[in-house]
């Protein structure tokens, strides 16, 4: 498509009018978010960035952060170890379920809660939160920050993921404190992005790990293929297999309202809008991806 951006500008328009959906409740900030913008970014594997509506506005990373996340652990504590403590099975439940097998106590996979956990908790300790900014920064190629408050919320609100973390740790799949873990789970889900950034995080998986403006090399293919795999089966939770028909893309969303798609060899698809389903998706952004995923023919299984 030539112009990219007008058209994105026409998907906005057509998406604006569903206003059905409830802002996340479970802290303050996200209660109390303004429920009305709406952006939405597409970053090219080859450099252009094309953006609509509020792009730009800032809101709380959540769980988009965990494919990333998982990312770096793969990358730095190596596939054997991650794969010791974190299972790549699809859950189909809620995010924020107690999903861990029985016998071994191992999270179903990295990007529902516990395996977020677990995968933080794979990091080195030291450094650990600034660590994952400096990742995620490297990947949005613009230097980001956490909000401290929203942070201090989801601890202060977190008895289950907390809960989670120990019970992990009893089972020795948690590879350090599980009070320290959460706290920087927490603040990683509390990284300050916009649909913009988003996109070119988006944009650098679909590029092979390739950072599409810096041309830097963030993320080795191999944990890109395993990332995008598990995103794909994973990412959407309860919701996965319906994403899957419907946009047929890797994904994931947060309750911050924010949500990617990834094209391979194509583009990073972002829209954030804080009305979320009752899966805790963006339903604006579910329908976003849809609606382009279905236009500009992306579907990975091919055409309709
Ligand atoms: N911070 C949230 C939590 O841990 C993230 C959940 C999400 O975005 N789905 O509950």
């Amino acid at each position: 498509m030539d112009d990219l951006t007008g058209y994105l500008a026409d998907v906005h328009r057509r998406v604006l009018p569903f206003t059905d959906g409830e802002v996340a409740s479970y802290i303050p900030a996200l209660a109390e978010a303004d429920p009305e913008p709406f952006g939405i970014a597409i970053a090219t594997v080859d450099g252009q960035l094309h953006e609509a509506g509020d792009s730009r506005t800032q809101f709380s990373l959540q769980s988009v952060s965990k494919p990333f996340t998982y990312a770096l652990a793969l990358q730095e504590a190596g596939f054997e170890a991650v794969d010791a403590a974190i299972d790549v099975e699809p859950s189909g439940e809620a995010y924020n379920m107690i999903s861990l097998q029985d016998e071994t106590g191992h999270p179903d996979n990295a990007l529902i809660n516990a395996g977020a956990i677990a995968a933080t908790s794979l990091l080195p300790h030291k450094g650990r939160m600034s660590r994952l900014l400096r990742f995620y920064s490297s990947l949005a190629d613009r230097q980001l920050h956490a909000d401290a408050s929203i942070a201090m919320e989801e601890v202060e609100n977190g008895h289950r993921n907390l809960a989670m973390a120990h019970l992990m740790r009893s089972f020795d799949v948690l590879g350090d404190d599980p009070v320290e873990t959460t706290r920087d789970y927490c603040a990683a889900c509390a990284t300050m992005i916009t649909a913009a950034d988003l996109a070119w995080m988006a944009a650098t998986l679909a590029n092979s790990g390739r950072q599409p403006t810096t041309g830097e090399q963030l993320v080795e293919p191999l944990v890109v293929q395993r990332v995008l795999s598990v995103m794909t089966m994973s990412g959407m939770y309860d919701e996965a297999g319906w994403w899957m028909v419907r946009v047929g893309l890797p994904g994931k969303s947060g309750v911050g309202g924010g949500l990617i798609a990834v094209a391979p060899g194509q583009l990073g698809l972002a829209a954030f809008s804080p009305r979320l389903n009752e899966h805790g998706s963006s339903v604006r952004g579910v329908r976003t991806c849809e609606v382009v995923s279905r236009e500009l023919d992306l579907h990975v299984m091919g055409s309709r």
